[in-house]
């Protein structure tokens, strides 16, 4: 009987090598379901939201709910524990103050600095937040904006306030339909075709499904990615969003006049939950799968750019790049930003003189400047020497700042940080500094990433009629600098 047992345990093993080893090979398409939990009008919308969170919880898995601070105040007032204790049983994140009383986010912040914006941000939408980490006792895993009110200077008041990835959907940033970092903060903002979402009828539920399975696919040949499901919990029991009745065009009545949206009938509410839970259905028992909440994202896109130092090919792969289009660089799996690439650039000619150097140079993040220079040379030829002092005095400068300078004065004259960028990549790529330097004309290539002022960008129905934001999205494109695609992690 032993060359039994021994075939037995030897077909075992092949048979879990089997099973494990695609499996362990191949990245999984990892799917995140998020919930915009702020309607703090229609009391209905409550049981909506515990209703999705319980439907969650019951199947074992999380999704995301990103709460109005003013709805977790609400949900405290009306004395719904039961909804807040649903609720923290998935992934608590953050959306706002008060969503779209206005003025809201984009308004505040429309003709206000960079340093401005981000301290008025902070001011306004920390209250919210505070509201939420009291209610729910942890901090918020996320944030995205209120309907398409989005701002540059939101992302620094972020990384203070400790919330590592913005996850919404507007087109304000787009880095070819997929996630992206921008200052510094992880963006999972315009997936194109990998956002999903299924209407009420069969059919919109079958069809929805049909295109999960499409995308799914195809994100595998692309070797792993994630997919974005988002609704609103008062969707659900309403006909009409709260808003759109209350605050559509720059309207603000007071607390006092604000109407309740028209409601569902009880059948049609029926519907959606049951149309949702079929897909969410369909989801779970998709192989090669994983649900993932805003609070797990991060951890699948590690930024290793700051991990290791560069090395002296790292370095002249930037100036290489750099000289045909200044953007971010991939450096085989690591990825610079175009602000990165220009502090390795600096450091390598700062260090010119130094011999006895690895070559080795190391990076931390940097914001794009804050603001552009009205007065800047477009030419000139300079000494190696003051090359490298204006290298040395760019470093200085965003070692105390954190934050690029708007020009770099080279022998006294302002040079764009663009120009500069490409003048030192022609440094590094023919071999370092000798003799006299030619200023170079650059343009930031990444700027296109950022969405121009255009009408059809403020197409959200609460704000007010023909409103713009020509400034904001020029503040915006400064921070190009920072852009760079994230790189999925490989599974352990
Ligand atoms: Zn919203």
């Amino acid at each position: 009987m032993r060359w039994f047992w021994s075939r037995v345990v030897a077909l075992s093993l092949i048979l879990f090598a089997f099973l494990t080893g695609p499996v362990a090979a191949a990245l999984p398409v990892y799917v995140t379901f998020w919930f915009d939990t702020e309607d703090f009008i229609l009391p209905e919308a409550d049981d909506a939201a515990m209703r999705l969170a319980e439907m969650f919880a019951a199947r074992n898995v999380q999704a995301t709910f990103k709460i109005v601070g003013e709805k977790a105040r609400v949900l405290e007032e009306r004395g719904r524990d039961d909804v807040i204790a649903a609720l923290a049983k998935n992934d608590i994140a953050y959306h706002s103050t008060y969503h779209s009383v206005h003025p809201t986010p984009s308004e505040y912040c429309r003709d206000l600095t960079w340093q401005e914006g981000v301290s008025e941000f902070t001011r306004r939408e920390g209250a919210g937040l505070r509201t939420l980490r009291k209610v729910f006792g942890v901090n918020a895993s996320c944030y995205g904006q209120p309907g398409g009110s989005w701002t540059p200077q939101s992302y620094a008041a972020l990384r203070a306030f400790d919330i590592p990835l913005y996850l919404d959907e507007t087109s304000h940033v787009n880095v070819d339909n997929r996630p992206f970092w921008y200052c510094g903060v992880l963006n999972i903002l315009r997936l194109g075709d990998a956002v999903i979402r299924t209407g009420w009828t069969d059919q919109e539920v079958r069809q929805a499904c049909e295109k999960f399975d499409r995308v799914h696919k195809k994100l595998l040949d692309e070797g792993g990615g994630i997919i974005s499901i988002y609704y609103h919990p008062c969707e659900f029991v309403h006909t009409q969003f709260w808003d759109g009745v209350n605050f559509a065009r720059g309207a603000n009545p007071p607390r006092s006049q604000w109407k309740r949206p028209p409601m569902k009938s009880p059948q049609e509410q029926k519907q959606a939950f049951d149309a949702f839970e079929a897909f969410l259905d369909h989801i779970i028992r998709h192989a090669q799968t994983r649900l993932v909440t805003a609070r797990e994202i991060p951890s699948l896109y590690p930024d290793r750019v700051y991990s290791r130092p560069l090395t002296r090919r790292d370095v002249q792969m930037i100036a290489e790049a750099f000289r045909k289009e200044l953007s971010y660089v991939d450096l085989d799996g690591k990825i610079a930003s175009a602000g990165e690439g220009l502090l390795a650039l600096a450091q390598t000619v700062a260090k010119a003189d130094d011999d006895s150097g690895t070559g080795e140079v190391t990076l931390e993040f940097v914001y794009g400047p804050a603001s552009a220079p009205q007065r800047f040379v477009t030419e000139g030829t300079y000494s190696s020497a003051a090359i490298q002092e204006a290298s040395q005095e760019l470093l200085d400068i965003v070692q105390q700042t954190g934050q690029m300078p708007s020009v770099i004065w080279v022998a006294g004259e302002p040079v764009r940080p663009e120009d500069f960028a490409v003048t030192l990549a022609n440094v590094v790529a023919s071999g370092g500094l000798s003799g006299n330097v030619a200023l170079r004309r650059g343009e930031l290539a990444a700027r296109k990433y950022v969405a121009d002022d255009s009408p059809g960008l403020w197409g959200w129905v609460v704000f007010p009629e023909g409103f713009r934001a020509p400034h904001m999205m020029e503040v915006a494109k400064l921070q190009a600098w920072t852009i760079k695609p994230p790189v999925l992690r490989k599974l352990d």
